[in-house]
């Protein structure tokens, strides 16, 4: 069972579904919604149970954003042409049993860092 919360615990979700393409974003979007980089884990939207006030915000024509209303913790992606979802790996409680895999939207990476580890680097 992956679980995970938001900062103040209003917001919870898990799943039992073994989490798939655990990546590091480095889109924009994502950089300024999370304040760096976004770390998440994809499943099936049917296998993952949302529970509280959870919050969306249409990022674009194509896909959403989840996150809590009351401490801002940004949580969820999900792409309304897709049946999965993509969740934060830094809201998981230990031991998650995931292990990056990859960087994902290098090409839109912010200037101000490098990226240092050997994991694969999609555009
Ligand atoms: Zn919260
Ligand atoms: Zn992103």
């Amino acid at each position: 069972m992956t679980r995970g919360h938001c900062l103040c615990g209003a917001i919870r979700f898990e799943t039992e579904a073994s989490p798939q393409a655990a990546s590091v974003c480095h889109c924009s979007q994502c950089r300024r919604q999370s304040g760096h980089l976004w770390a998440s884990a994809t499943v099936s939207k049917a296998t993952l149970t949302i529970s509280g006030p959870i919050k969306w915000f249409d990022s674009s024509k194509t896909a959403q954003r989840g996150f809590c209303p009351t401490c801002g913790t940004f949580l969820f992606w999900h792409a309304h042409a897709e049946d999965t979802i993509s969740f934060s790996l830094g809201a998981l409680e230990n031991p998650t049993g995931i292990t990056l895999e990859k960087h994902i939207f290098c090409d839109d990476k912010g200037d101000y860092y490098e990226i240092t580890d050997a994991l694969p680097q999609k555009a």
